[in-house]
């Protein structure tokens, strides 16, 4: 092969939003594949915020992308060669395939799924991808919500926040709440989504807003952004509630300036359980989540947008988003030709 491929480094650690410094385009022969290898041109890059987080020297659940490595992404692609029986010419594959045009795929370590025929790419990639079986099985698993409950998510109109608070509703909850950031998206999850009502963080006060909404206190809080939303939330627990840390991207960006709990006590006095959630570790029953998922879908009772950046070269623009509150729903880029 001859055509070139493109690739996205990491240059540097970013110090807040990713600028032009942090990130490289370099430019490179498509690779060849190898014995049980496949090459997989890459179209869909799912932009996620723990990117951000694997981009800093820090621990974590996986370990940082070193300076000069492709930045690491979920992707959606199509076999172009192969040597592998596992990937076979022409299917299409999710995997970690970072920000680049080719990637290599190895059927040993098995590091991409194939994604049945007819599968819309932003469907795979979002309300039956990573975000969609985030709010799934971080709700049903570790939120457990129960008939008439309240239920609380924050991020509430991006990709996984606004498919929890649906599920919540589907499962039989009694009032459901949004805390997302504009009057768009508050009414976009409650006219458009069927949320019961929604708080706007950037106007206003979170914690009388939760007390008026919910005055029986939270049964469930789904934290997206922890922080001081997290916070108010502790302060407003009912008895025996769950609190499901999923997400804390209001410190992504900045981690020495994390808030310390205060409110954190309420968990003693209402008996509640807060406990730490990694969608990872439910890959192996992502199958059941996407089947009861279809069956919502088809119902109607749950709807998902996506939010379509175009361009390999716009990925870091595409991830700033998530911390701008650019999207609403699920951010994708569309990779170009090289
Ligand atoms: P998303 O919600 O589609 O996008 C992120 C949203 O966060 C933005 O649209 C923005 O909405 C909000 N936000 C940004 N900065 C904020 C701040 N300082 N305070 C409050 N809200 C802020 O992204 P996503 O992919 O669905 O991820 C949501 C969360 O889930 C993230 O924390 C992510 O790390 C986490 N997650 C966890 C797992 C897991 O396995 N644990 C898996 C997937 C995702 P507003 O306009 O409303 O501010």
């Amino acid at each position: 092969m001859t055509e070139s491929s493109r690739r996205l480094v990491l240059a540097q650690r970013p110090q807040g939003m990713v600028d032009e410094d942090v990130c490289r385009m370099e430019t490179g022969p498509v690779p060849e594949p190898a014995e049980g290898e496949a090459v997989v041109r890459v179209r869909w890059l799912s932009i996620d915020p723990t990117i951000r987080t694997w981009m800093d020297d820090a621990p974590g659940y996986l370990p940082p992308i070193e300076l000069g490595a492709v930045v690491r992404c979920g992707a959606l692609g199509e076999v172009i060669a192969t040597r592998s029986d596992r990937y076979p010419l022409g299917a299409t594959v999710f995997g970690m395939m970072g920000w680049q045009d080719h990637a290599i795929v190895d059927s040993g370590a098995a590091t991409a799924q194939v994604i049945p025929d007819g599968v819309d790419p932003t469907a795979a990639l979002s309300i039956f991808g990573v975000t969609g079986m985030t709010a799934y099985f971080g709700l049903l698993e570790i939120g457990r919500p129960q008939e008439g409950d309240t239920v609380v998510v924050s991020g509430a109109a991006g990709a996984t926040g606004s498919v929890v608070g649906q599920i919540a509703k589907a499962k039989g909850a009694g009032t459901v709440v949004g805390i997302a950031g504009g009057p768009e998206k508050c009414a976009w999850i409650v006219d458009e989504l069927g949320f019961d009502a929604a708080i706007d963080y950037k106007a206003d006060d979170v914690p009388a807003r939760l007390r008026a909404l919910c005055p029986d206190g939270i049964d469930v809080y789904f934290d997206n952004v922890g922080g001081v939303i997290l916070d108010a939330c502790l302060a407003n627990l009912a008895l025996r509630a769950r609190v499901v840390l999923c997400g804390a991207i209001s410190a992504y960006n900045d981690r020495g300036s994390a808030h310390g709990l205060t409110n954190y006590t309420a968990l003693i006095a209402r008996r509640a359980r807060m406990e730490g959630f990694l969608v990872l570790d439910y890959v192996d029953r992502f199958a059941e989540g996407q089947g009861e998922m279809l069956g919502w879908v088809l119902e109607g009772k749950v709807k998902h947008a996506v939010h379509v950046v175009e361009g390999l070269a716009d990925a870091p623009d595409a991830l700033n988003l998530l911390f701008t509150g650019g999207n609403t729903g699920k951010v994708i880029v569309k990779v170009d030709e090289p």
